[in-house]
C-alpha cells in the first residue's frame, strides 16, 4: 500500500499542470516506493490556473499535437481529443493552419484523466486544501493546510506557479470597484462588463487577446483600448509548420546584445530558406537552457529588463482562432493597441478617467472608460510575498528569490537555494518558478520536460532515503528522524 508508514513522503504544493505531471512521472520513476501527496485547493488535479477556464473563447495556444504530458508520446493528447465529441461540438476546433486548438478546459480534462487511475489506486493522494505553512521538523518538513491538516514529509516540491497579478499603484484605490477586473482567471470575471462599455485593457499579451476574444463572444460592442509599455501585439503561429532554424549553442552568446544580434542574423538567414521568424524563435526556445546557462546573471537580468516584452510577444503565440478575433476587432476599429504607461486614475461617474503617457511622445492624455481589465500577468517578481507559506519559508531561510526576478532560486538539480545560496536537498522547485535557472520554462512542452526532470531528481533522492546505509540502519532506533514517518 502506497501510504505505508515507512515510505518516504513527497508533498507537492500545487496540483496544476506542473504538480500533476510531476506526480505522474514520479510514480513512474519511483516504482511505487514513495507516498505522493498533492495539495491543491481546486476540486481536481491537472488543470490549474491555465486549464480550468470554462470560457469557450479560451483555447490552448500551442497545437494539441505539442501539448502532451509525456515528452516521448507527443500524440497522447491528440488521442484523448479523438475520444471526446469536440470535433462535433466545437465548430472552431481546427485553426487556419489545419491543427486542432481545443478549448483550454479540454486539456485540463485530459491531464485529470491521466492522473485519475493513480488517485483511485491511492498511489497519488489529493488533499483539497491550500498549504498555509511549511516548517522544518528535524530532518522532515511539517506541511500544514487550510483545513488544519498536517503532513510530515521528507521531500517538498513547490509547484504553485502563478500568483495573482499585482495591481498597478494608480489602481489601488479602486481595488473593490465592480468594473475593475483585477484577475481575469476568476470565473465570470468579465460578467460586470456591459455590451457598450468602453474598456481599457492593461497589458497586450496572451491574456489580453483572450479578453478581446471573450468580450466578442459575449456580444460586447464598445470600444477597447489595449495598452502596454511597448504596444506590441501577440503574434500568431506560422502559416505552415516549420522546423526550428538556427544554432545558438555551439558558440553561445555571452551577452544579451550578442544574443539579440545572433537572433536577428538568423532571421535574415532563415528568410533565404523561405522560413519566417517563427522557426528561429522556436530554435531559441528549444536551446534556451544552454543559451541561458552561458549568460552571466547580469546579462540574464538585462534580457528580462529589456528584451522580455519582445520575447513574450513572439514566443507566446496565440491560437489562430484568437488571432482572428483580435484581427476582426482591429479591422472594425473596436480595438486600438497603444504603447503607453498608466499615470493616474480617478473616478468619473460610475467609471474612470484614465491618464496615459504615450511612449515616445511628450505630455499625457486623459480618456474615459467604463471598465478596466488588468492582464499584466502573474506577479512572479513578488512570488515570495504572494502567499503566507512562501513568505514564511523565505523568512526561515529555506528559499530565496531568483536573481533574475523570475521566480524562486534553485540549482541545476532544481533544489531550492536557501538564504545563503546553498541547495536544500529535500526541497525542489518545479515548473515556471524555476525558469530563472533553467531559462524558458513557461510553455507546456518545456514545463512537461522539466516535470520529468524534477521527478527523476526526486526519485534519486527518495531512493537514497529509502535504502538506509548499514550505519543508518544501526542508528535507526536511536534517531527518530531517520525513520520516515507519515502523519
Ligand atoms: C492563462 C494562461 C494560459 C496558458 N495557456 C497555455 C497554453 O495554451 N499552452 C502552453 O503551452 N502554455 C500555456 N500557459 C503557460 C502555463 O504556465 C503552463 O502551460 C502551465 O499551465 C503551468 O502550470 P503550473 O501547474 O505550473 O501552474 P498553475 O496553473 O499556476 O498551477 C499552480 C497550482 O497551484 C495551486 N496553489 C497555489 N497556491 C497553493 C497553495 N498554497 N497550496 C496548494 N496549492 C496551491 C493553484 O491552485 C494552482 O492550481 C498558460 C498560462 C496561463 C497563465
Amino acid at each position: 500500500m502506497s501510504s505505508a508508514p515507512d515510505l518516504p513522503v513527497v508533498a507537492v504544493i500545487g496540483g496544476g499542470f506542473t504538480g500533476t505531471a510531476f506526480a505522474l512521472h514520479l510514480t513512474a520513476s519511483s516504482a511505487g516506493k514513495v507516498r505522493i501527496v498533492v495539495f491543491e485547493p481546486r476540486d481536481r488535479l491537472g488543470a490549474g490556473l491555465a486549464y480550468s477556464t470554462t470560457d469557450a473563447a479560451h483555447r490552448i495556444n500551442v497545437p494539441a499535437g505539442r501539448m502532451s504530458v509525456y515528452p516521448d508520446d507527443p500524440e497522447s493528447f491528440l488521442r484523448y481529443l479523438a475520444t471526446t465529441d469536440e470535433h462535433v461540438t466545437d465548430a472552431q476546433l481546427i485553426g487556419r493552419d489545419g491543427q486542432p486548438y481545443p478549448r483550454r478546459l479540454v486539456f485540463g480534462d485530459y491531464v485529470a484523466a491521466e492522473i485519475a487511475p493513480l488517485l483511485s489506486s491511492g498511489t497519488v493522494e489529493h488533499r483539497q486544501a491550500d498549504v498555509v505553512s511549511i516548517r522544518r521538523s528535524g530532518q522532515d518538513w511539517l506541511v500544514t493546510d487550510s483545513t488544519g491538516g498536517q503532513l510530515r514529509a521528507q521531500f517538498v516540491v513547490l509547484a504553485a506557479s502563478h500568483p495573482s497579478p499585482a495591481l498597478l499603484r494608480p489602481l489601488l484605490p479602486f481595488k473593490n470597484h465592480p468594473k475593475l477586473v483585477s484577475d481575469v482567471t476568476i470565473p465570470a470575471a468579465l460578467e460586470a462588463i456591459a455590451p457598450d462599455d468602453r474598456v481599457l485593457i492593461l497589458g497586450n499579451g496572451l491574456t489580453a487577446a483572450d479578453v478581446v476574444a471573450s468580450l466578442e463572444k459575449r456580444g460586447h460592442r464598445g470600444i477597447i483600448q489595449s495598452v502596454s509599455r511597448r504596444g506590441l501585439r501577440s503574434r500568431g503561429h506560422a502559416p505552415v509548420v516549420q522546423e526550428p532554424f538556427g544554432d545558438f549553442t555551439s558558440q553561445p552568446a555571452k551577452t544579451a546584445s550578442a544574443l539579440l544580434r545572433h537572433i536577428r542574423r538568423s532571421i535574415d538567414d532563415a528568410r533565404a530558406y523561405g522560413l519566417t521568424w517563427h522557426a528561429v524563435l522556436d530554435a531559441v526556445r528549444g536551446q534556451a537552457f544552454a543559451i541561458w546557462r552561458a549568460l552571466p546573471v547580469v546579462e540574464r537580468r538585462r534580457i528580462v529588463r529589456l528584451a522580455r516584452p519582445f520575447w513574450d510577444a513572439h514566443r507566446f503565440r496565440i491560437a489562430p482562432q484568437v488571432e482572428d478575433a483580435l484581427d476582426r476587432a482591429i479591422a472594425t476599429e473596436r480595438l486600438t493597441l497603444r504603447a503607453a504607461s498608466l499615470k493616474q486614475v480617478v473616478q468619473q461617474g460610475d467609471g474612470f478617467a484614465v491618464t496615459l503617457a504615450g511612449r515616445g511622445v511628450s505630455g499625457t492624455e486623459t480618456l474615459d472608460f467604463d471598465a478596466i481589465v488588468v492582464t499584466t500577468g502573474p506577479a512572479h517578481n513578488h512570488i515570495l510575498q504572494s502567499q503566507p507559506f512562501l513568505r514564511q519559508l523565505a523568512e526561515d531561510g529555506h528559499i530565496s528569490a531568483c536573481e533574475t526576478g523570475l521566480g524562486i532560486a534553485c540549482d541545476l538539480d532544481a533544489q531550492a537555494l536557501d538564504g545563503r545560496g546553498a541547495p536544500v536537498d529535500t526541497l525542489f522547485i518545479a515548473g515556471p518558478l524555476a525558469r530563472g535557472t533553467f531559462g524558458e520554462l513557461m510553455g507546456l512542452p518545456q514545463v512537461t520536460e522539466h516535470a520529468v526532470f524534477v521527478a527523476g531528481k526526486v526519485a534519486q533522492a527518495t531512493d537514497a532515503a529509502h535504502a538506509p546505509s548499514p550505519d543508518t540502519a544501526r542508528h535507526q532506533n536511536a534517531n527518530p528522524h531517520s525513520r520516515r514517518l507519515a502523519v
